[in-house]
């Protein structure tokens, strides 16, 4: 990658097809990295087997070609690097800053009674940090957590404070299940394949400062951040299945509507694409895209995405 100093990418979870926000996701993250000169690099993230849907990740592969997307290079399929995870595990063991834990989710719910901020979880309250309990057998591996706040720059949202200790304290690397956890996977996998621009939904906005501290734990550089606005429904709540979708799968004539439906997202982006572009085709819009893109121009609300037909 050495010739292209930015590589931004696009990380789909085959759960389900593609939809609305994973659209605006893949346009805005195609449009920060082209419009820098960069790559843009696809990777599958179907490491949470049981929630894999058959079928989605090559559903998802055929609506960004049908929409015009090309990425580039080889795309990265998370189910095949559980040899990565687990040395990048072996590290953080080694050098003492993640533990074995041997707490069901049942144990910490009772110990963990502290008030506590983030998204509706209860901050693990370290108990196996200095050695799992006696009679206790390892279930997962958390990582350390420190006591100094974590601040992330994000070119759209701003900078972000976080005091990962009061919102998750030590958090899962490995799942009980023996899955890896999705945070660790996306900081190996976005530092292998040399990610340096991370565009994405602010569902994971307070993802990132716990990537960022295992990128400084496993010696790996920071990417730039920038956090896109959600997409609701017209009312402003959670948009219906039926209106999400704009895959293959879910009957779209991506043929017809592919075009509208990348203007549409690309208006969403608070881009300015041009009139003479209605019409256009996938393809002719991306290369707009590659050109004009302006992160700078994304707003930070989320807001319904008004599609035309
Ligand atoms: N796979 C995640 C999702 O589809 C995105 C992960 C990321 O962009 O870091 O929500």
């Amino acid at each position: 990658h050495n010739k292209h100093s930015v590589a931004g990418r696009f990380a789909p979870s085959p759960t389900g097809a593609l939809h609305l926000g994973s659209l605006v996701a893949a346009v805005g993250s195609y449009g920060a990295a082209k419009r820098s000169g960069g790559l843009w690099l696809l990777r599958m993230e179907d490491l949470d087997t049981p929630r894999v849907v058959k079928g989605m990740a090559d559903d998802i592969l055929r609506t960004l070609e049908a929409l015009g997307f090309a990425w580039d290079g080889e795309i990265m399929w998370q189910s095949r690097r559980t040899e990565a995870y687990q040395a990048a595990l072996d590290r953080l063991l080694a050098a003492g800053d993640a533990y074995p834990c041997g707490c069901s989710r049942a144990e910490i719910a009772r110990v963990a009674s502290a008030p506590h901020t983030g998204d509706g979880e209860v901050p693990y309250p370290n108990l196996c940090r200095h050695g799992l309990a006696a009679g206790k057998d390892a279930r997962s591996y958390r990582v350390k957590v420190g006591a100094e706040p974590i601040t992330v720059h994000d070119l759209v949202m701003g900078e972000q404070r976080y005091d990962l200790a009061r919102i998750c304290g030590d958090f899962v690397v490995k799942r009980a299940d023996g899955l890896f956890a999705y945070q660790l996977a996306v900081v190996v996998d976005d530092a292998e394949q040399g990610v340096t621009q991370v565009v994405r939904g602010s569902d994971l906005l307070s993802s990132s400062p716990r990537q960022v501290h295992l990128q400084r734990l496993l010696g790996y550089e920071t990417p730039v951040y920038a956090h896109l606005p959600l997409v609701t429904a017209p009312g402003g709540g959670k948009l219906s299945k039926r209106d999400n979708a704009v895959s293959l799968a879910a009957g779209r004539n991506l043929a017809a509507d592919g075009g509208l439906l990348l203007l549409a997202a690309l208006r969403f982006l608070g881009q300015h694409p041009p009139v003479s572009l209605e019409g256009a085709s996938g393809r002719e819009i991306l290369a707009w895209t590659a050109d004009y893109f302006d992160l700078s121009l994304v707003p930070t609300r989320s807001a319904p995405l008004v599609l035309p037909f």
